[in-house]
Parts: structure tokens; sequence; C-alpha cells
């Protein structure tokens, strides 16, 4: 080959970010950190402390909190074995795939050997008290039973070997199937999942730190990725960000549902989000909202022919998601169904109530709608969701609501919580969108040097003026002073700082103001204070 077409082969592959991936670029990035700075200071003052989570979790925690029914955790999670216990897969994958050669006893003795080694990796895990190797977890009766299947095996081969007797291979033939069997019904190690949101998390923590012995309720907010494997478009990403906000412990009083929400108006006023709606209602609690569910069941399958096949099939699994159906043949029917708010018990409707109360004494302006509803059972009460303008048919940018069952489902003690999540993407485009957007900021100072003592100079007055806090631009070479003016204007600077050899050794720097040309000496103090002026004047 020659070395040409050697080349030609190894051209490098160009990646690009996976789908539903996305960098975010300057000047796009200052948005970001202003709704990030933004939400410390709005949630500061409202009592709120940052929490930093892990990015991947247990997935069984997501399973338990999301619920494994749910979209999210069956279809859409990251999920991969923890690479700890992925040696213990690999053996659990030969065992179940193990073609068995009739008649071939060595070969029976290699799967022995494989299931011999499955159980001493087991029963050593147990006792490093490794995550995920509970034996109560693993399946205590799967262990014992492979490890007498595996002796009674042992035995068969041995015998074989020394009488060279193969009228027990049937038996043989046996105790593999009975490992197998045990195999399949052992659940060892942990599989690990990349977080499709935070609420899980925070109660994880919550427990896990032991905050139930901090006065209550505790008040903790979050920012950062979320992942979920939905299909990609405008305002839905598979990797998207969050901001969102937890109530844990304490009472339940209404006011703490109004502060809540209140807090997320008062962010989304603050960022002047354009055409905010806030929906709210109440799901009532484990007292009356089965029985309103079997209403809705019943009204349900009075109309089932006239639906389409979710929300026929829901009908069964979970009647209150049909009242989430955007189809447009469905919404006739869905408007004469009856409102959980007509069902709900004593208790719980004095509850919202009172919420719908204390948000009019906190001036947030909010619409019912009897139609926003959560499918776990854990959720209750109060449920709310806001949409912004500019975002098409995602438009939903927080959904929030209590959840008081959450925590104790999670094994700890039983405690009250609320709690909302922001999708940070979509509050951006819809800012984007309505031209909240800051413009892009060019760097204040481009500094055109020209000759060394120039340049040792510019080195200390760029230095002097990042210290003041200005954006300064100091080209690594020398140019041209054209081609240094040309430079600075594709920048979007607004001064250029001309250093050449006359401007040094006169200690006179010339300051042009790009915009009109203009152009004024000044002394090195001089020029650091007339800057500062125009900051200030400007700002
Ligand atoms: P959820 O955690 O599903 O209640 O969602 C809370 C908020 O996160 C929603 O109102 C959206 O603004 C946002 N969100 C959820 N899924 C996505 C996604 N795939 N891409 C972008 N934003 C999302």
């Amino acid at each position: 080959m020659s070395e040409g077409a050697v080349k030609k082969e190894v051209k490098p592959r160009k990646f690009q970010a996976i789908r539903g991936t996305r960098d975010l670029l300057p000047p796009e990035t200052a948005l970001w950190n202003r709704v990030e700075q933004n939400a410390h200071e709005v949630f500061g003052t409202f009592g709120f402390g940052e929490i930093r989570l892990p990015i991947f979790e247990p997935t069984q925690l997501f399973a338990r909190a999301v619920g494994g029914e749910t979209d999210i955790v069956s279809k859409e999670m990251y999920t991969m074995p923890d690479p700890e216990t992925d040696h213990i897969y690999g053996l659990q994958r030969s065992l179940a795939e193990w073609d068995l050669e009739v008649g071939n006893f060595e070969n029976a003795d290699s799967f022995q050997g494989l299931a011999v080694s499955l159980l001493v990796f087991i029963v050593r895990a147990q006792e490093e008290k490794v995550v995920g190797f509970d034996f109560e977890e693993v399946g205590f009766e799967a262990v014992s039973e492979m490890t007498l299947a595996v002796a009674e095996l042992r035995g068969l081969i041995s015998k074989h070997s020394q009488s060279g007797d193969a009228s027990t291979w049937n038996l043989v033939a046996e105790q593999v199937q009975r490992i197998k069997l045990a195999n399949d019904r052992l659940t060892v190690g942990e599989d690990i999942s990349l977080r499709p949101e935070a609420t899980a998390s925070v109660c994880r923590a919550y427990i896990e730190n032991g905050m139930q012995q901090l006065p209550q309720p505790v008040k903790l907010y979050y920012m950062g990725p979320m992942f979920r494997r939905e299909r990609p478009q405008k305002g839905r990403y598979r990797q998207f960000y969050q901001i969102g906000a937890e109530v844990l412990g304490g009472s339940d009083a209404p006011a703490i549902d109004a502060e809540v929400i209140e807090m997320v108006m008062t962010f989304f006023d603050r960022l002047e989000l354009q055409g905010v709606q806030l929906g709210i209602n109440s799901i009532g609690d484990r007292n009356c909202r089965p029985k309103y569910v079997e209403l809705l069941r019943a009204e349900l399958l009075k109309v089932k022919d006239k639906l389409g096949a979710d929300s026929q099939r829901r009908i069964e699994t979970n009647p209150l998601r049909v009242l989430d159906s955007k189809l447009e043949s469905e919404q006739g029917i869905i408007d004469t169904l009856p409102h959980i708010a007509d069902h709900l018990c004593e208790e719980c409707a004095a509850h919202y109530a009172a919420v719908k109360h204390q948000l009019e004494m906190r001036g947030v302006i909010y619409r019912e709608n009897w139609r926003l509803v959560r499918g776990l059972d854990y959720y209750m009460r109060t449920t709310f969701e806001i949409t912004a303008q500019g975002l098409g048919s995602q438009n939903a940018v927080c959904g929030g609501g209590r959840y008081d069952g959450l925590v104790e489902l999670l094994g700890g003690p039983p405690t009250k919580g609320i709690g909302f999540a922001i999708g940070e993407d979509r509050l951006i485009l819809s800012l984007q969108e309505s031209g909240k957007a800051p413009a892009q900021q060019g760097r204040n100072v481009y500094i055109a040097w020209m000759g060394e003592r120039a340049h040792a100079t510019a080195i200390r007055a760029a230095k002097d003026l990042r210290k003041a806090g200005f954006s300064v631009e100091l080209p690594p070479v020398e140019q041209k002073f054209g081609k240094a003016l040309g430079q600075a204007d594709k920048l979007g600077a607004k001064y250029a700082l001309i250093l050449g050899d006359n401007e040094v050794s006169e200690g006179l720097w010339t300051l042009k103001t790009l915009a009109d040309g203009s152009q004024v000496k000044f002394a090195e103090p001089d020029l650091l204070e007339h800057l500062r002026k125009q900051r200030a004047l400007s700002s």
C-alpha cells in the first residue's frame, strides 16, 4: 500500500454530540448563568439552601420513587450495570446461556466451575457488605438451591471420572437445569441509572444524612442535568436541565404550598418571563382519591368506544392519566367527566381552599385546572403546573406538587413533602423567544500594542484593567495597528487601547472609542478612572 493510501484510510472520524444532547455555547451560556444566579438569589431569600446530588443512583431508587410502571422508568432511563458487579452479571449470563453437550462430562464440569465462582463471589460480597449483596435481596433460597445442586453435580462428575460410568448423564443434566433455574431467580448486584429527575435523590439524601434531626421543614434546591431517552424535539432533550426545590418535614400547612409557588413565581417575575400562567389543582389523598378514581373509571367505561387506544388502556391501568390526553377527538368527552374538586374529602377540600386563599394573600394569580393530575399514589393534594409563551406544544416550564408519602416509601420516617422542577432549557427558550436574552457582550477593551516595550506595558495594563473588572483582549503577538483595530471591531470591543513606542515613552496612552472613532490620550491612572466612570454611566 502506498503512503498516500494509508493516510486516506486513517482519516479520523468526526464526532457528533449524541442525539438529544447539545452543546451550550457563549453567548447563550451567559443567559444560563444569569438564570441560575437569579435562582440562587431568589431561593436564598426564601431560606432555601442548595443541595448538590450525584448524577447517578441505584436504578431501584427511581423505580421506587418515580414508579416502575411510568414511561420515565420503564422506557426512558439510561441504565447500566454497576461496573463493580459487572463481573457477576458476566457469570450469570454465561450460566444462563450455557449449552450442555450431551454426554460431555468435562463440559458439565466447566459449568459447575462457573457456578462455584458465582457462589463464592456472592458469599464474599455478602461478607464484605457490598451494596446490593444482602442475602435477602439476592434471594437466599436461590443461593441455597444452587449450592445443593452444585454439590450433587460435583459428586456425579467425580463418580464418572473414577469409574467412567456414563449412565448418570440424565442426573447430571437435571442438576445443570436446577442450577440454571436457581440462577434465573438470583437478583444480584445493582443497576445504576442516570437520574431522570432529582426529587428521589433529594429524599434519599434527606434520609441518608439524617436531616430529620434538623429544624423542620428542611428547604432545599438543586440545579443540574437530567437524562431521559425521550423523542427529541423543540424543548425536549435527552439531556436537559432542571432547577428544582423541595420542602421536607414539618407540617403540610397550606402556607407552605403557597410559599413554594410564590417562590417560583417570584423567580419567573424577576427574569421577566413572558406569558406565565399558573394552573393549580388538588388531587386529594389516600382517603378520597381512590373513590374518585373508581368513579372516573366507571364514567370512562361508559364512553370507552369513543376513546383512543391509549386512553382505553388507561381506563384499567391509570384512569387519571386519561385527563392528560391531548388527543383532539377526546377533548369533548373529557370535558364531561367528573371533577376531583367535587369529590375531595373534608380535610383535602379545606386544604385546597386554604392554599387558594394563601395564594391570593400573596398576590399570586392562578387558574384552577381540574385536569392537572399525577398518577402515583404518594402524590397528594396540591399539584401545579406553570406554562410560558413561545414554546409551542412543550410549553410547561414547571411542574410541582405535594408528595407526603415519598420519604416513607424510600425507607424514611413519615414525612411531609412538596416541591417543583423547572425545565431550564424551556425557560431559556422562552426568554430568548420574547427577547429577554441579554445582548451579546463584547470585550470592553482591546489592547493594540506594537513593540517589545509596549508589550510589557500592555501586559501590565491588561492586569490592572481585568482587576478592575473589565473584559480585556490582549493579542498574544504583535499586530499592525490597522489589523488590530479590525480585530477589535470583530470582537465587538468598545475601546481599543493603543500602545506604541510613542505612548510608552510619553506615558500617555491613546484610547479609541470604536463606535465613533474618537481618540483621547490619558495618563495611566486617569485612563482607569475614565473607564470606571463610563461604566458607571452606562449601567
Ligand atoms: P417533570 O419532572 O416531568 O415533572 O418535568 C418538570 C419540567 O421539566 C417540565 O415542566 C419541563 O419543563 C421539564 N422537562 C421534562 N422533560 C424534559 C425534556 N425531555 N427536555 C426538556 N425539558 C424537560
